[in-house]
């Protein structure tokens, strides 16, 4: 039996990480068990389906790497795969409940009929899962078709799933109650269910459920902060998924090999856009230096900043010290550009440093002495000046860092020195000594 999953998002707004997670769960098993995966467009809701929130998920989903087998863009055998162009099917299934006389007309509504006695479900990930019918009160007979001629999301959902012979639902706990009134239905359509399985709630570092208003809820926020999209599916694999080992990092080819329900958390996952940042991070390390430098380019480039022949070599001192693509441009915008700021906080810290203040004038000379400029020549004048004076080497280092860069953190010491050459080492040296 060829495995088949869904995701079913309605278009009311962008997709979201939640959503996101959905489609990545659904894309993984299928994957995993070289099955198919679908997209169905879930936009019965006229009033409340843009076609901007349609493109969002498509675009959400394309950037993330989740292609689907059927759906809209691509098709399929079991189309059309949007609800709104489904009404002849689902006309055709509601007969089939009035032929077993399982509906009945309320008020211009028509209502099903619940078998009256308890469903049980047996969810891969939450378990057993019962209501009892048997009790009116509780379970009254649901609304299938409004009065203006509609379907409920429970039937459409219902018939769309057994339409499109989806063999596993995963989906957001939000729907685990909905689950046995969907049970009701397929077994009065005679059919047989598909297996379900709730994936746990998404909330924020201090518990509050996550809202579309968080930080980091809009999948179509990513690209533009410098995430990278194998990075953002890693950290929405972990909300939710415990690979039960230390490895935290894993590719897109990696999730599919280990991807597996059991593993699918009951309690709900912490969202935390640091953790995130961090995974990023790690993505970036493991990047070579040519397809690093080929992300950060247009970057590099929107922020103003020219790309020089050395690209490479600057990319490399930068590649490891920052969290996001769109950090870049300020890291290494020394490197390209005289113009750059100075950290009050650093310029204090040098200016309070007795043998900074003392030795700048000497380093400068010494810098501008060496025959043959290279970092290892520049490290042993440091070294020379500071001894010279009765200093340690090491009181130098960090004003000729600020010195250099503006900055008490960034790249390598020795690459800083390379990288500026000569001249605009002992240019900055004197600049920063006429500041303080
Ligand atoms: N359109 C529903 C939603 O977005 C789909 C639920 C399901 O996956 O069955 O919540």
């Amino acid at each position: 039996m060829t495995i088949r999953t869904r995701f079913a998002p309605s278009p009311t707004g962008y997709l979201h990480v939640g959503g996101a997670r959905t489609a990545l769960f659904n894309w993984l098993f299928a994957r995993k068990h070289g099955g198919v995966f679908v997209l169905r467009v879930e936009d019965t809701d006229e009033a409340r389906n843009t076609e901007e929130a349609r493109q969002a998920i498509f675009d959400g989903m394309h950037w993330l790497g989740l292609d689907w087998d059927e759906g809209p863009q691509v098709g399929g055998n079991f189309g059309p795969y949007y609800q709104s162009q489904r009404g002849e099917i689902y006309d055709r299934w509601f007969a089939k409940l009035v032929a077993a006389g399982r509906v009945y007309e309320d008020g211009g509504a028509w209502r099903f009929r619940f078998d009256r006695k308890p469903v049980t479900m047996h969810d891969l990930v939450c378990g057993e899962v019962t209501i009892d019918y048997r009790d009116e009160s509780n379970t009254p007979d649901m609304v299938v078709k409004r009065s203006d001629g509609s379907y409920v999301f429970h039937f459409v959902n219902v018939v769309d799933d057994l339409e499109m012979e989806i063999t596993h639902v995963i989906r957001g706990e939000d729907h685990l109650m909905n689950t046995p009134k969907h049970l009701q239905l397929i077994e009065a359509f005679g059919a047989k269910p598909p297996q379900y399985a709730h994936i746990p709630l998404i909330l924020n570092p201090d518990g509050s459920k996550m809202s579309k208003r968080d930080a980091g809820a809009a999948v179509s926020d990513y690209p533009r902060q410098g995430f990278l999209p194998g990075a953002v599916v890693n950290f929405i694999a972990l909300l939710g998924w415990n690979p039960k080992t230390e490895q935290e990092i894993f590719t897109l080819t990696e999730l599919v090999e280990r991807f597996s329900l059991e593993q699918v958390n009951r309690s709900p996952g912490r969202f935390d856009l640091e953790k995130c940042k961090w995974v990023n991070q790690q993505h970036m390390i493991g990047m070579s230096v040519d397809d690093f430098a080929a992300a950060a380019k247009p970057m590099v480039e929107a922020a103003g900043l020219t790309i020089p022949a050395n690209f490479t070599e600057v990319i490399q001192a930068v590649k490891d010290k920052v969290r996001l693509f769109s950090e870049v441009p300020a890291a290494l915008d020394f490197l390209l550009n005289d113009d750059f700021s100075y950290e009050d906080e650093a310029i204090e810290k040098v200016r309070t440093n007795a043998t900074a203040t003392a030795l700048f004038g000497a380093l400068a000379d010494a810098f501008k002495d060496i025959p043959e400029w290279s970092a290892d020549a520049a490290k042993a004048a440091l070294t020379t000046t500071a001894q010279a004076a009765g200093a340690k080497p090491g009181q130098l280092m960090f004003p000729l860092r600020v010195a250099l860069s503006g900055r008490g953190h960034g790249p390598d010491l020795g690459d800083m020195l390379n990288l500026l050459g000569q001249n605009r080492c002992v240019t900055r040296i004197r600049q920063l000594m006429s500041m303080i």
